[in-house]
């Protein structure tokens, strides 16, 4: 037995840190696996009748230790990483992988789980108890176990083949972006790019043991060249290798991938009786339906449309004075939109940092939350960190009641991946009567402090840490009986909800005056910076908002119908992206052939819940700010019916009754200055 595998002996019961040796983690997770398939084998053998808590209960509860030690090993694969960790992480993740596939396959526990389910009618539960009994039986069902045998088989074989055939196109991806350079040996041909671009372009040809300049498909080589290089023939070379990915004709295309995915989610979803691929999708989630989704997006379209028209006419006219462009190509969009919003905002992050001292910015964030949850959060030193650079807070609510743990982690450094994310230690749950109390953490990437400077935020890294902080307190004032529906574990297209209605109020000057002093002098930020601030974030929402659109739309058009009549996937996305384009289509780029988010990645059916998200953060903001950014009551209400609940009841019916009424879009375009 290792450390990893008692009840922790510290304070808070927090993890020991500093005692847990690396190579210690292997064989705790092989104990940790046997207990939590003891558990389950001991719900299996149970001789009493199913019922809610033998069945449903006894298996939401198991599994505590694998869940501890799963939290701690990848959390610290993603803060705090080495070589080993990275390798036990290799060997551990077949081994969760193959747990919870016995678990789904266990036919012997569906049954009674499927018995309880059965007679829920009966049963008395409650909502929360409910919506975790719908939860259990659906994560069987949904993946065949009320299929008969063969077809529980050739669902197998479309879910292999599917996998199969999503690593390929990722693979293929990834093989069409490393292929692509651009070799510039004339420095004229880099005019217009900042120091640091090219400097990045110069070390890479450097790396590659070429003289001159690199620009390759990468993001932080692609991005500022599309932005600010001068040479139009280029932007429109790079641009054009861009869009061919996947779409070439040769062994990385992309196209009978796409056309074969799309089937086969089709097919998976009829096997289990559902119309679409969508349709499957969206049952677990807040919009839950294609045609929701579509009018949704639909709807959008209709109010942003004209603001999107009149914004690409003045960027039109911009470039035609500026360049004598007359007809603007898609790899004219970001460089002279960057140029226009240079020539009206004149603003930049040197400007603002010297106000976001980040001490400040915490501050800030907690006075906040007390303002608003009465939250009190008091720095600790008694419990372990996994770095010296984490921060670690003992948080109580009104009454000196321990709501939380929460760790925060804000410096960039070699084990950490990029981004920032929030997570968890321990999650909340009330067991044997006891409420078990969350141990929450954030994990950011902000500029260090040195001798001389302390860490200075730039805005983004402000809305940043507030986001990230919407999603900590959705954690720490979770307040439900079951962990599997506590906190941030809800639907898919209602989790950002916290997390975003946050960042609102890093724009308003009731709370910036809270913490937005110059680290210097002490002044407070001056409201024309704010405006300035608030003015840029919405340029050209118009267009994004399209442009959001249309990959909402493209991803609808692939999996809210049948896709057999589908032959051509470039013609089937001109077709889809219609009423949204406003640039020259270009003949020879297709979006769907790297469209990774929904053919690799988790987004299938789900682009959309960005705008979503947007609209229910904007739309509970605005009742905020109707009744002021501090009010109480709202406050109260956005922590009783939505921070505390998790995912113990439906999101809509938890909005509604922190809103009063169902989201609207109209707050968002307000805001977006679309709605005029
Ligand atoms: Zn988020």
């Amino acid at each position: 037995m290792t450390i990893l595998n008692n009840s922790f002996n510290t304070p808070y019961k927090t993890a020991p840190f500093s005692k847990i040796k690396t190579e210690d983690y292997l064989s705790a997770f092989n104990i940790a696996i046997e207990k939590a398939k003891a558990e389950i084998d001991a719900i299996t053998a149970n001789t009493e009748a199913p019922t809610f808590k033998n069945t449903i209960e006894a298996l939401d509860y198991s599994g505590e230790e694998l869940d501890r030690l799963s939290s701690i090993f990848f959390n610290l694969n993603s803060a705090e990483t080495n070589d080993e960790i990275q390798k036990i992480a290799q060997e551990v993740s077949p081994l969760l992988s193959d747990f919870s596939n016995d678990i789904t396959l266990n036919e012997a526990l569906f049954k009674r789980v499927k018995a309880v389910y059965d007679a829920k009618s009966s049963l008395d539960l409650t909502t929360e108890q409910d919506t975790l009994l719908d939860k259990k039986y659906k994560g069987f069902s949904r993946n065949g176990a009320n299929l008969p045998e063969d077809k529980k088989e050739k669902l197998r074989a479309i879910d292999k083949e599917l996998s199969q055939l999503k690593l390929k196109f990722g693979e293929h991806i990834l093989a069409e972006t490393n292929k692509f350079e651009m070799h510039l040996t004339d420095e004229s041909e880099l005019s217009g790019l900042p120091e640091g671009a090219k400097e990045a372009a110069k070390q890479l040809a450097e790396s590659k043991d070429k003289d001159g300049w690199l620009i390759t498909l990468d993001y932080p080589s692609y991005i500022p060249f599309m932005t600010y290089a001068d040479n139009r023939a280029l932007r429109e070379k790079l641009s054009k290798a861009f869009g061919r990915k996947g779409f070439q004709n040769d062994e990385l295309d992309n196209q009978n991938i796409v056309l074969k995915i799309a089937q086969l989610r089709f097919e998976r979803a009829q096997l289990l009786g559902y119309k679409t691929h969508a349709h499957f999708v969206l049952e677990e989630r807040m919009a839950e339906t294609p045609e929701k989704v579509t009018s949704f997006l639909n709807e959008l379209l209709e109010k942003a449309k004209p603001a999107a028209n009149a914004e690409f006419e003045e960027l039109e006219a911009f470039a035609k004075e500026l360049d004598n462009i007359d007809q603007l190509q898609k790899w004219d969009s970001g460089y002279y939109a960057e140029k226009l919003k240079q020539k009206l905002f004149d603003l930049d992050d040197e400007q603002l940092k010297p106000y976001f001292k980040l001490e400040n910015v915490i501050n800030g964030a907690f006075t906040v939350a007390n303002k608003l949850f009465g939250l009190q959060f008091e720095e600790i030193n008694t419990i372990d960190k996994y770095h010296e650079d984490v921060l670690t807070y003992k948080v109580t609510d009104s009454e000196g009641e321990l709501v939380s743990i929460f760790y925060a982690d804000f410096f960039p450094r070699a084990g950490k991946r990029n981004g920032a994310w929030m997570t968890s230690f321990k999650p909340q749950m009330i067991k044997d009567g006891k409420n078990e109390r969350p141990h929450v953490s954030i994990v950011c990437n902000f500029t260090k402090p040195t001798k001389s400077k302390p860490s200075l935020l730039t805005f983004n890294e402000v809305t940043t840490l507030f986001h990230e902080f919407g999603h900590a307190l959705h954690g720490m004032l979770a307040n439900t009986t079951y962990p599997s529906i506590s906190g941030t574990s809800v639907y898919w297209d209602f989790v950002e909800l916290p997390s975003q209605v946050l960042e609102n109020w890093c724009y308003e000057k009731e709370a910036l005056e809270l913490f937005a002093t110059h680290y210097k002098t002490g002044e407070v930020i001056p409201m024309e910076l704010v405006e300035k601030i608030k003015a840029s974030a919405t340029f050209h929402e118009g267009m994004q908002t399209l442009r959001q659109l249309s990959f909402g739309l493209l991803d609808m058009s692939w999996h809210g119908i049948d896709p057999s009549n589908i032959s051509n996937v470039k013609s089937h996305e001109v077709e889809a992206f219609g009423d949204t384009s406003l640039y020259p289509d270009v003949a020879e780029n297709c979006m769907s052939t790297s469209f990774s988010h929904i053919f690799q990645g988790g987004y299938s059916s789900g682009y959309y819940s960005y705008k979503w998200a947007e609209v229910l953060d904007a739309d509970a903001f605005e009742y905020f700010k109707e009744e002021g950014i501090f009010n109480k009551t709202v406050a109260d209400k956005f922590k009783t019916f939505v921070l505390s609940q998790g995912g113990t009841d439906n999101p809509m019916t938890l909005y509604k009754k922190f809103r009063g009424q169902e989201p609207k879009p109209e707050a968002l375009l307000r805001r977006a200055g679309l709605l005029k």
